[in-house]
């Protein structure tokens, strides 16, 4: 692991010569300024929080903003925000903030604490990150991220967060995929819930100290941009239909990710891509669309009926060893009949050093290479078996029943309940699924995107996780972006205002409140046959098939056409049922179903266009003589930003932007976990 004083290029800028994409979209400006400090890496976080203006606390209370989504990201971001005394208005769908996605995270979040002495520090976390993202992400904001996890884990102890504790008291953490270390902290398999409910209770401090308002069951569905500043959002009330406008001085998005384009996935079911998409539309950049994560270890689908797919954390992997039969013959026996010499521990076999614990992407290939081959397990879903086996009998022998229940009891009972199957007894079967998505809105170092006045914290933006997240990596984010990034760089640009008072009758704010009824008024007028699920379903069957787990030049173009198509039959076919001015869930599906169609697109151009493999990302036209994923760093290290260019069926195209990833503090290499 090599350390250079950050002074010196040490890969240079890609020059790309295939062009698969050719004809989907035009090439715009390379962006040249994300605003990432130079000089030595270590002091780049330092410096730039030195060098932001500040607002002293008496103007702050002049100052309106706006945060939408009350996860990790955006929860942490309204406590703080509220906390140093901006006036703060926060918005969520969900009938409480505490209902957000960020609840449902179960395996831990890390931090550079090094608590174990086994080796850990920041610059391997920023190293390991890196590395596992498959250099495809921006060295300050990683390096930052590294560098602020310490104190995220100070923050939350401080606010009560039950963390697990050893025996003596101490805080306790494991191990997660991509890492040699152990550095995940976390509260049984219920990380995501403990840290949520410290956010939710240092806003709701806010609530009662009165900068923060909160605004629950409201659907952002649209960003004012005025003056080419964001300065509102127009939120549709959800209960009584009522279209409303809130003006701020600056509008944070924290909406989280988009993983249910795929329809099926392991978020929330509410989890859309609206806030991100409008902004899109109103000219954002998205970045790296196509960076999707699928998680190696989740309970199989098991039917067409199934709307949702279930995460088996993967702290599981810490003591759980996955294995398939050596032999096809053997896949419909009964596991614990097959013996040890027949079967095989192929992540263990093939990457001896990380074994069990190589990185979601590389566990998730692997899983699916073993199905191919026929060596899957499980009921037949077609003529195809998908599951391997995720086997405690060692941990047990070695730990003891007792001593697996306490580590990780609340998952092996989500199994049983949900498989009908006790997997203390028998092992489980898992099966790759769409968890998270790297790509997102994107943001300069300072996590504003190319709206002034427009803020993008925690999944909804694209910026720490390169081509494939860490595990525990993305609580890790979101609260380094909501407690201690966003509040220390939205200062800089709220040095300016307040700005100039907008008013409701501005044409800026009209247009953006009519784009709002008419679409609705749209929606309701179309009266077809088909409801917005089923358009969901279809997308994401297309998705899945030809830009999951693989994909190639002829899927993708594929994919294009089949979702241009669907889109088409959107706006002609789709029947929602009720009226605008009530609670209304079908109205509300159809206006995501139809921004996941657009958004669907856009990530198939994105993987058409990226003719390498890297991370989560793989292109079955580039991989090595070992099937492992193989990147082209002389064309394709940049962060592909595309902006809005017009809707498909008017004959619109994206515009490629294109910005340089240029390594400072470590040489790009190809990963190897062998
Ligand atoms: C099952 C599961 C387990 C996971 N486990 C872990 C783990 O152990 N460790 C880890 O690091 N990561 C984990 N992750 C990933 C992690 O949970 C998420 O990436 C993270 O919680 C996202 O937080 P967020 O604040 O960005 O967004 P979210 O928590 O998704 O919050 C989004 C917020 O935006 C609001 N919102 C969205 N759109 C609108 C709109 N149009 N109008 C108004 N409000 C809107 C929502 O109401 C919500 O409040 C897991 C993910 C899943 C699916």
């Amino acid at each position: 692991m090599a350390m250079h004083d950050g002074t010196q290029a040490l890969n240079q800028a890609s020059n790309q010569l295939s062009d698969d994409a050719h004809g989907y979209y035009t090439r715009g400006e390379n962006i040249v300024d994300a605003k990432a400090p130079v000089g030595p890496i270590k002091d780049r976080w330092t410096n730039r929080k030195f060098e932001n203006r500040l607002v002293n606390p008496a103007n702050r209370r002049k100052l309106d903003v706006i945060i939408v989504g009350t996860g990790l990201a955006g929860g942490a971001a309204a406590a703080t925000m509220g906390e140093a005394g901006y006036n703060v208005k926060s918005f969520c769908y969900q009938d409480s903030p505490r209902r957000a996605h960020s609840i449902a995270a179960q395996g831990g979040i890390n931090a550079a604490k090094n608590y174990k002495e086994d080796g850990d520090s920041t610059f391997r976390l920023f190293y390991d990150t890196v590395k596992g993202g498959d250099y495809r992400s921006r060295e300050s904001n990683v390096y930052r991220l590294a560098e602020v996890s310490a104190n995220i884990i100070d923050q939350c102890v401080a606010q009560g967060v039950p963390f697990a504790r050893e025996y003596g008291g101490l805080l306790d953490n494991r191990s997660f995929g991509g890492v040699q270390v152990s550095r995940t902290f976390y509260a049984r398999g219920q990380t995501g819930q403990q840290l949520l409910l410290g956010a939710y209770q240092a806003m709701e401090r806010q609530v009662g100290a009165g900068t923060v308002q909160e605004f629950t069951r409201h659907e952002m569905l649209e960003v004012i941009v005025v003056d080419d500043r964001a300065r509102g959002i127009i939120a549709r009330n959800m209960v009584t239909g009522e279209i409303e406008t809130h003006l701020a001085d600056v509008v944070v998005l924290a909406t989280g990710g988009y993983g249910n384009v795929f329809f099926l996935s392991t978020n929330a079911m509410g989890s859309n891509v609206t806030a991100a998409w409008r902004a899109h539309r109103k000219g954002a950049y998205m970045a790296n669309p196509c960076y999707t994560q699928i998680h190696p270890t989740c309970i199989p689908v098991s039917g067409e009926h199934q709307s949702k797919l279930t995460l088996m954390s993967e702290s599981l992997r810490n003591d759980g060893r996955i294995w398939v039969p050596k032999n096809r013959e053997d896949c419909e026996k009964d596991p614990r009949d097959i013996p040890e010499e027949d079967r095989d521990y192929y992540l263990e076999r093939i990457y001896p050093s990380f074994g069990n614990l190589v990185p979601r992407d590389i566990a998730s290939r692997q899983a699916k290479n073993m199905c191919d081959e026929g060596r899957g397990v499980g009921p037949l879903v077609g003529d195809f078996r998908r599951g391997v086996y995720l086997d405690f009998a060692d941990a047990i022998a070695r730990m003891g029943k007792k001593a697996v229940e306490t580590k990780y009891g609340n998952l092996f009972d989500m199994y049983a309940r949900i498989t009908g199957e006790d997997p203390y007894e028998s092992p489980m079967r898992i099966y790759p699924a769409v968890h998270y998505v790297m790509g997102g809105l994107w943001v300069d170092y300072d996590l504003q995107s190319n709206i002034p006045g427009l803020f993008v914290t925690g999944e909804a933006n694209f910026s720490d996780h390169g081509a494939n997240r860490l595990g525990a990596s993305a609580l890790m984010q979101g609260l380094a972006d909501g407690y201690f990034v966003l509040p220390n760089t939205i200062r800089d640009y709220l040095a300016d205002g307040p700005f100039e008072k907008v008013s409701e009758d501005h044409p800026a704010v009209v247009e953006a409140r009519t784009s709002v009824e008419e679409r609705i008024t749209r929606f309701l007028s179309i009266n077809g046959t088909r409801s917005a699920d089923s358009y969901h379903k279809e997308l994401g069957h297309i998705m899945w098939e030809y830009c999951g787990m693989e994909r190639s030049e002829d899927g993708l173009r594929k994919a294009i056409d089949l979702i241009r198509e669907l889109k088409a039959d959107f706006w002609s076919n789709l029947k929602v049922l009720g009226t605008a001015d009530s609670l209304n869930q079908s109205l509300e599906k159809a206006g995501r179903v139809v921004d996941f169609i657009e958004l669907g697109e856009l990530m198939c151009i994105d993987a058409l266009n990226r003719r390498e493999s890297c991370g989560g990302h793989f292109r079955a036209e580039s991989q090595t003589e070992d099937g492992e994923a193989l990147r082209h760093d002389d064309e394709f290290a940049y962060v592909a930003a595309w902006e809005w260019g017009g809707d498909s069926l008017d004959g619109g195209q994206p515009v490629l932007h294109k910005e340089d990833l240029i390594y400072t503090a470590i040489e790009m290499k190809q990963r190897s976990y062998k």
